[in-house]
């Protein structure tokens, strides 16, 4: 293609509302322009590289067994009321009607439409397994749109959904697809971690986040070098750390006047901050008091909490007057002599400590030499572990010492088990003659997000720097002066040699000043550049500019096509 021809509207300025990079160097480099708050138009560059992310996820999805369909983002109100989602989806889901005041919702994603696709056709064991995918644009009314691309209001997404026999069938499936999602993002050249998540209200099975590492991205997550665990932080579990052996003290009550922080305690007292143990009094829904214990230097995982009290939903900071209540007071609380009316969970950790200070459950006083395993009512606490990741803690498959992170999901596996398929009554006949609901999966990658991700990771102070994967176009083509008819035909038989090579090339044949279209070219970051100058037409040597090293190279004339062609394998 000829920059002539090519719609690249290329910006010095971002809009004053974009934070991140990507989004400010997807306006900059002209792939985007906005519509309204969290709708956006694709132009020519933003979209080729969209389509051969698409293409990627194609590829991957086909060479597993997927098959591509395309069903309506129009999505009638009543599959969704039979599967009880209508009322659950809240604001998020975009609602109409048509003429005759009948409701519909624009899809935020598939499994009502897909489900009830199928559900009169495939009847036998024999259709199954079923795999079935779209890249559509999905909708859904995001609270706060934002970062361009990143959390828009309509996105391209794939969904690829999987229909099996039974849950071995369901986990080979979810299997294929773990597989096929770290193709697809290792082939778009990201960095990336696959992310053990909380499979949240639908519960039961398992999920993994996909999730690019990027500092600007908006999950924090856990990760180990030495094996390939990863949890995000509200889901990473800890190895338990047996503590030294130590001649123990008798439990003894002393003044702390002020001391209603660890801080305070701990130089007050003199004692290590790991010698302490923190008090976090929540509430839940019911009102019940929720009273955690975890050692001074870690934080309380709200998470965790919620999944170790039977009934809790929501935690919400405890008012005075409920911890009062239960015979304690801000700043001074511990298990020992706490009132039934609280229910009382101490990390796991906790239990392991001895000689340590806590509250007294009075103002002014803390106990010291507490040894939790002798010292708190095993009857009335919950031990669990509760407390966040930190960075240092041993990872719990090997042992070696966590990192923290923050990243960019990009994509997401589920097993969503009989879920939808009991709800909407979708069911085969087994080879035993039984009719049993099917075992499914859903699998998303959001593409729009990809790109952004994409150019999270790659970029310098000069514009986007592509992964040649889906980079617009691999190479460009660039005279220097584009009036100069000998430059314009040297650089016109190159760029037609890489073309007949295969090789997705750009030719800038714009009458710009050179700088110009330097500029726009590490702008908008094509792998490569080759630049055809006077100095090419004395020495028929052609330079060749990697964008992401920098790097300057002169090939010969007879051999640049080739040495190209090499070049574009390493990147
Ligand atoms: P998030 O937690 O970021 O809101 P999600 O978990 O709700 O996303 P899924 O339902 O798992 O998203 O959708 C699959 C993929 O679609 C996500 O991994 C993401 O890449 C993409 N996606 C989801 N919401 C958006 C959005 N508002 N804008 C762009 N892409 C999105
Ligand atoms: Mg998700």
């Amino acid at each position: 293609m000829k920059a002539t021809q090519l719609y690249a509207p290329t910006l010095r300025e971002s809009p004053a509302e974009a934070e991140l990079i990507s989004h400010k160097l997807m306006y900059r480099a002209g792939l985007i322009r906005k519509a309204a708050g969290g709708l956006y138009s694709y132009l020519p560059l933003g979209w080729r590289t969209m389509k051969k992310i698409m293409q990627i996820i194609r590829e991957e999805m086909d060479a597993k067994g997927g098959q591509e369909i395309m069903m309506p983002i129009v999505q009638p109100a009543e599959m969704w009321q039979e599967s009880g989602r209508w009322a659950v989806y809240g604001d998020e889901m975009m609602r109409l009607k048509d003429r005759h005041g009948r409701e519909f919702a624009l899809g935020p994603t598939h499994e009502e439409m897909v489900t009830t696709l199928i559900r009169d056709e495939v009847r036998s064991y024999k259709q199954l397994p079923l795999m079935l995918y779209q890249i559509q644009n999905k909708y859904r009314d995001e609270i706060r749109p934002r970062f361009g691309l990143m959390r828009s209001r309509e996105f391209v997404m794939k969904d690829l959904y999987s229909f099996d026999r039974d849950v071995e069938g369901m986990n080979i499936s979810y299997e294929k697809m773990y597989d096929a999602y770290s193709r697809v993002f290792t082939r778009c050249g990201l960095k990336f971690r696959a992310v053990e998540a909380d499979n949240g209200a639908i519960g039961g099975g398992h999920s993994h986040e996909f999730t690019v590492l990027a500092p600007s991205g908006e999950s924090s997550i856990a990760y180990c070098e030495a094996c390939d665990y990863a949890a995000s932080d509200e889901k990473a579990e800890l190895k338990i750390i047996p503590a030294e052996p130590e001649e123990l003290r008798p439990l003894e009550k002393v003044k702390t006047p002020y001391c209603h922080t660890i801080e305070l305690v701990k130089n007050f007292l003199k004692v290590p901050i790991e010698k302490t143990i923190k008090a976090v009094a929540f509430m839940d829904d019911d009102e019940r008091l929720i009273v955690t214990f975890v050692r001074g230097d870690h934080e309380v995982n709200e998470i965790k909490v919620i999944n170790a009290v039977e009934g809790a939903n929501h935690l919400y900071m405890a008012g005075d007057k409920l911890i009062e209540a239960a015979g304690s007071v801000a700043g001074f609380m511990s298990p020992i002599g706490l009132k039934d009316s609280a229910i009382v969970v101490v990390d796991q950790s906790v239990m392991l400590m001895s000689n340590a200070v806590a509250g007294a459950n009075e103002v002014d006083a803390h106990f010291i030499n507490v040894t939790p395993s002798r010292d708190f009512d095993a009857e009335k606490i919950i031990v669990a572990d509760i407390r966040m990741v930190q960075a240092g803690d041993p990872c719990p498959h090997c042992g070696a010492p966590l990192h923290m992170t923050r990243g960019i999901e990009v994509g997401q596996v589920f097993t969503l088990g009989k879920k939808y398929s009991e709800t909407l009554h979708a069911t085969f006949l087994d080879e035993d003659g039984k009719v049993k609901p099917f075992e499914m999966g859903c699998y998303g990658i959001g593409v729009g997000r990809t790109m952004a991700a994409a150019i999270e990771q790659n970029n310098d102070e000069d514009g986007i720097i592509w992964p040649r994967a889906i980079a617009p176009f691999e190479v460009v083509v660039v005279p220097v002066n584009a009036k100069d008819d000998a430059q314009l035909s040297f650089a016109k038989k190159i760029y037609a040699e890489l073309i007949a090579a295969g090789v997705d090339t750009l030719l800038d044949d714009r009458r710009e000043r050179a700088g110009v279209k330097f500029k726009d070219c590490d702008l908008i970051g094509y792998p490569l550049r080759v630049t055809i100058s006077p100095k090419t037409l004395d020495s028929g040597n052609v330079e060749v500019k990697v964008r992401r090293s920098g790097e300057l190279m002169n090939f010969g004339r007879d051999e640049c096509v080739e040495k190209i062609l090499a070049l574009l394998r390493t990147l």
